[in-house]
């Protein structure tokens, strides 16, 4: 076994059916006036928590939008100052989250998340934010919450094929952290068994998204992916979603979604142990007839949820690619293959037109 480094995050986690009955607990054990952050598609839940929290509840935001962008946390920083709140709960996805991220960056105050889709970000460190056309990232202590409430219940309403990109997206977090440079055995672990209880899990949601069953084993298995997030370095395919997502403003999870695939070619040969155990993680599911190749195999499962299969589909703008391989070049992440730009074409070409990604993306 090599030699490593392993911190893990100082989150407290609440897993299960009803667990957002304990908010009110939970915020009295950080303050006593608290900032209610959602996205405007989730008024209904915002409700609901502004209700659980009552004379808690000391401000209310519901302006949250992907990407982080600057000017809402600027308006959400308005409505916090005017309010003076002692944290922040943070009710919906990786959006509403982001602004809560966002929030204590700049203020310290903790915060509390409550996850409705798998994204994974309530438990990193990491936040981006996008201002002018540019995402950056950063990682801080005060950035990761503090208490994340997983209840599996606010998980129902998320549409199939929303459950599905956000799904893959975890993956991809767990997928890059085999390979990551800061690699070590306990997220590994993780990496290989949050793929398996999504990749479980995923399907009986197309098919039923009011499978509790289902929702509760991809909503575990998103945790521990966002775990691997927040605990290694990524590499490439989070690097070329970064900037899709921050410059030419692509959904966030369909966008990694599509790119996984690709990125799992491109690093195939470099990284062939990770991508073996990617592929071996995803065959578990006892429904599957998988071929244990990683790529192809998370290639297919994009028809089989019903999810757009190339960047094309997405909206990126045709003969762009050149503008996101200068990007990637000039702020290159570390990535078991080094990245040279001709191959890096090949591989965005291949992703735009949704071409079934080859061996011969390796090379
Ligand atoms: P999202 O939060 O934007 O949600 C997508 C849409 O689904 C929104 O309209 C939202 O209101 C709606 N929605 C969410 N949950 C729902 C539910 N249960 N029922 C019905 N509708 C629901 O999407 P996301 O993919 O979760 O998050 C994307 C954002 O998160 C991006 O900005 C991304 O950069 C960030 N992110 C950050 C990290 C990190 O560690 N920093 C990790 C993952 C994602």
């Amino acid at each position: 076994m090599h030699t490593f480094t392993y911190s893990s995050a100082p989150a407290r986690i609440l897993f299960g059916a009803g667990r957002m009955a304990d908010l009110a607990d939970e915020v009295r054990r950080l303050g006593r006036r608290a900032l209610v952050v959602t996205t405007p598609e989730q008024r209904d839940l915002g409700a609901q928590l502004v209700d659980l929290l009552g004379e808690l509840c000391a401000g209310y935001f519901d302006g949250a939008t992907m990407h982080t962008p600057t000017d809402v946390t600027a308006r959400a920083m308005d409505t916090l100052r005017n309010s003076g709140v002692d944290c922040i709960v943070a009710g919906g996805g990786g959006s509403a989250i982001g602004l809560s991220k966002a929030l204590a960056v700049r203020t310290g105050l903790p915060q509390i998340a409550i996850p409705t889709t798998y994204a994974g970000s309530e438990v990193t460190p990491i936040l981006g934010e996008t201002e002018d056309g540019r995402k950056t990232t950063r990682r801080a202590p005060e950035i990761l919450p503090r208490v994340v409430i997983y209840d599996v219940n606010l998980t129902l309403s998320l549409p199939p094929t929303l459950s599905a990109s956000s799904g893959l997206n975890a993956i991809a977090h767990a997928a890059e952290a085999l390979y990551a440079k800061d690699c070590n055995p306990i997220t590994s672990m993780m990496a290989e068994e949050g793929i398996r209880a999504l990749g479980g899990s995923l399907g009986a949601i197309a098919s039923d998204p009011a499978n509790l069953a289902a929702r509760a084993k991809a909503q575990y298995g998103a945790w521990l992916c966002g775990t691997c997030l927040g605990a290694v370095g990524m590499a490439l395919h989070h690097k070329i979603c970064h900037v899709l997502g921050g410059t030419f403003d692509l959904p966030h999870a369909p966008t990694h979604a599509v790119v996984l695939p690709y990125v799992l070619a491109y690093n195939a040969r470099a990284a062939s142990d990770a991508v073996t155990r990617i592929g071996r993680a995803l065959a578990s599911d006892p429904n599957s007839a998988a071929d244990a190749d990683a790529s192809r195999y998370l290639h297919g499962m994009l028809e089989q949820l019903c999810l757009p299969s190339s960047l094309a589909a997405l909206g990126m703008p045709a003969g762009k690619l050149d503008v996101v391989a200068d990007l990637v070049m000039q702020q290159a992440y570390w990535n078991p293959r080094p990245v040279e730009r001709a191959s890096l074409m090949r591989m965005l070409e291949a992703a735009f037109a949704g071409t079934p990604p080859s061996a011969d993306l390796s090379m």
